[in-house]
């Protein structure tokens, strides 16, 4: 079998919508071009990455101009193509629309859909560790190629979200609940991909993001579009490109182990710009938290990969919020855990602090902070040991059970 082809295109600095199209052209067409996997009459998706009302300049979100670029190369060859997402749980998909540039697309004359609003069908994911079925939104289900074009970004959670996390934006929200509470983030993408993979990933490195991504990093001017059809090959090749290994990232990794394409960098052919002249080192969304506050001595966090945004980013901000009151030292020696997790950590019970309902059933063990996603406020009292609807069990509350349930 031949090498995936990952192609880099870097352009000059603030580019405007001509020598945007230009650069994805330029991509597209170095990665094979489209003529293989599109054809006359057929209807194909671009799913951008709008998971949040915010404009493609904050690096959050995919530039309009991108997908535009690519839906007129779609016309070109006599397809159909539409422009469509779903934004995260609880966000209205339309105000992202209006925030990042859509609706003035679709008064151009593009086809732009909020898939939260389309009817859904089950689909069986037969090569699935995780899912064995979905519900997912009839113009997902009947497009004859997806083509995901993702921002270029750090996660706090997935490390990096590039072309295969982007496919989360495919599904509706209790799906996508359920990749955090039950399939796991990494493997439920993975699986997602064995049936719904993207046959074009387009990354759009613009203005990219890097610490607390995917939605409060920093935006870095990049100006790259990277491009091919093995998403797996491009998302490892863009990780490189940040700075990360090729597989560090669990949702790439997990991808290359069910074989949905290669994360080996000898098995992928780059084209176009090499990885070292445009490669910059991103920002990890845990040292951003870390350069803003001093972790106390004897803290811990611990998180896994079923922790979802929600949670992760309450504790993180928490951990803000406890510093500018002047009480992070009160953290100390305390152990914080979030998620679905199966055991506690071997921590005594006076020192620790379980953050949401993922860990109620030992809630009579320790501190609990109930809540899906818990707040701020909760959490803050969870980790001061003061009032509010938190369960001190292990610090004097009225219930004691001195043993961890299994
Ligand atoms: S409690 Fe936290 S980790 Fe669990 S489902 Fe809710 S937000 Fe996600």
């Amino acid at each position: 079998m031949g090498k995936s082809v990952v192609a880099i295109v870097k352009g000059a600095k603030d580019p405007g919508e001509e020598e945007i199209a230009a650069l994805v052209r330029k991509a597209i067409e170095l990665a094979g071009g489209l003529a293989d996997i599109i054809s006359r009459g057929d209807t194909v998706l671009i799913n951008p990455n709008l998971v949040i009302p915010q404009s493609p300049e904050t690096g959050a979100t995919t530039d309009p101009r991108v997908c535009q670029a690519i839906a007129d190369m779609v016309k070109e060859i006599g397809a159909r193509p539409i422009i469509a997402e779903s934004s995260a749980v609880g966000i209205d998909t339309e105000e992202a629309f209006r925030a990042t540039g859509y609706t003035k697309l679709r008064e151009k004359g593009y086809e732009v859909i909020d898939l939260k609003k389309e009817k859904t069908t089950k689909v069986p994911i037969p090569k699935g560790k995780s899912v064995k079925e979905l519900s997912l939104p009839r113009p997902v289900v009947e497009a004859k190629a997806i083509i995901s074009v993702p921002a270029m970004k750090t996660h706090d959670q997935a490390l990096v979200t590039l072309s295969l996390k982007n496919t989360k934006g495919l599904l509706p929200d209790t799906f996508k609940r359920k990749f955090h509470t039950t399939f796991g983030i990494y493997q439920g993408v993975a699986d997602l991909c064995t049936v719904f993979r993207p046959a074009l990933a387009v990354v759009d490195g613009i203005i990219a993001q890097e610490g607390l991504g995917p939605m409060f990093g920093t935006p870095v001017e990049m100006d790259l579009i990277i491009a091919g059809k093995d998403p797996v090959a491009v998302d490892a090749i863009t990780s490189m490109v940040m700075g990360f290994g090729p597989q560090e990232d669990g949702v790439i990794d997990a991808a290359a182990r069910l074989g949905v394409g290669t994360a080996d960098p000898d098995k992928i052919e780059v084209v176009g710009e090499t990885i070292s002249s445009v490669q910059r080192r991103f920002k990890r969304a845990e040292e951003a938290v870390f350069e803003l506050v001093t972790i106390p001595k004897g803290f811990q966090l611990i998180f896994d990969e079923r922790t979802c945004t929600g949670c992760r980013r309450n504790v993180l901000s928490v951990l803000v919020d406890l510093k500018e009151q002047g009480k992070l030292d009160r953290a100390a020696g305390l152990t914080v855990v979030a998620g679905k997790a199966e055991r506690l950590p071997d921590v005594d019970r006076e020192h620790l602090v379980l953050v949401g309902n993922c860990l109620a059933k030992f809630r009579e063990y320790a501190t609990f902070v109930p809540g899906c996603t818990p707040n701020n406020r909760d959490i803050i009292a969870g980790i001061l040991g003061e009032e509010s609807k938190v369960m001190y069990t292990a610090r004097g509350g009225a219930e004691k059970n001195s043993e961890p349930p299994q």
